[in-house]
């Protein structure tokens, strides 16, 4: 799983920072979160390209997180044989989208569905076949949603030792067995998979949630996940005007992190009067409440490895 970090700015795209958004690669297939005004020049700029594009979740509908939603929509259309999209938001998102649809009549190639939030709604908006997507309200000037993604688990390690004993000849069906399917021998006879598997592993998850303060939910959301990009606009001195305008400063972000259980923050959504001498401000206010927070930068890429693959998170993970 790979995190690409479009932008880190929030209120309008600045020349040197781009409007927060994130995009997921898993399997050759992406997932979009926010999609500010410009957003599809840093998207180009990937050369991940739009066709395997499965869903955009929007947080709010406050300009600087979805008015670059047309242009992406338009940019996908310009695909052949592209497959649906979905699009996930608050109350209003699609009528913001078919509104715009029908004044500008652009042309759309592929079946466009929407999924709105509305109290009570259950907290998984979204799945297929290698994620699920759980959403909960955030606490800022109006509904925005903090977004969890989170891979399947996978099947459990395969062990040799047991298929050999059950007579399971080497080959083919060991590799069908490690995928989780159930196989027959040629003795007869149905092998279960689980006879031959160690317990399923946990897959990867990432947290995206801009434009809040903390609550329960934001907590809910990036309960230990491995990565999470969370809104730090502003720095500690300024800390009236964030809770004036229902955003978090790079410290509060930082210690909801440690709080959560969350391995790695990317702090986003910087505000617009910082400039590059104030990053080095933003880091030392985060890294002081949590060893593993970080500024985010525009284009910056993350892998997010499987847990057992990484040494320093078995050795955090409990027993
Ligand atoms: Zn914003
Ligand atoms: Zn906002």
């Amino acid at each position: 799983m790979e995190c690409v970090l479009l932008g880190s700015g929030g209120m309008m795209p600045m020349p040197e920072r781009f409007l927060t958004s994130v995009v997921v690669r898993l399997q050759g297939q992406l997932y979009l979160f926010d999609a500010g005004e410009g957003c599809q020049i840093n998207l180009k700029k990937t050369k991940l390209g739009v066709k395997s594009l499965r869903v955009v979740a929007v947080s709010h509908l406050h300009g600087d997180h979805c008015l670059g939603l047309p242009g992406i929509l338009m940019m996908r259309a310009q695909v052949p044989e592209v497959g649906p999209l979905t699009i996930l938001g608050p109350p209003g998102i699609e009528r913001f989208i078919r509104q715009l649809h029908e004044s500008l009549a652009f042309f759309l190639n592929y079946p466009l569905s929407f999924l709105e939030w509305s109290e009570g709604c259950p907290e998984k908006a979204y799945e297929d076949d290698l994620v699920r997507i759980l959403w909960g309200p955030l606490k800022h000037t109006t509904l925005c949603l903090g977004y969890r993604l989170e891979e399947h688990p996978r099947p459990g390690k395969f062990k040799p030792e047991a298929a050999k004993a059950l007579g399971i000849p080497y080959g083919p069906l060991w590799g069908k067995l490690q995928r989780g399917e159930a196989v027959t021998l040629d003795q007869g006879g149905t092998i279960s998979p689980n006879l031959v598997l160690g317990p399923p592993r946990p897959g990867r998850n990432i947290c995206y949630a801009v434009d809040t303060q903390p609550n329960k939910i934001l907590y809910r959301l990036c309960q230990d996940v491995d990565l999470a990009f969370l809104d730090g606009m502003f720095l500690p001195e300024h800390h009236e005007e964030a809770e004036t305008k229902a955003h978090m400063t790079a410290d509060d972000a930082a210690r909801v992190a440690a709080r959560a259980g969350v391995r790695r923050v990317v702090l986003v959504h910087i505000s617009p009067r910082y400039t590059e001498e104030d990053m080095e401000k933003f880091a030392d206010a985060a890294k002081k409440r949590f060893a593993n927070a970080e500024i985010g930068r525009d284009l910056q890429q993350f892998t997010i490895p499987y847990r057992e693959d990484d040494p320093s998170r078995t050795l955090a993970s409990p027993k």
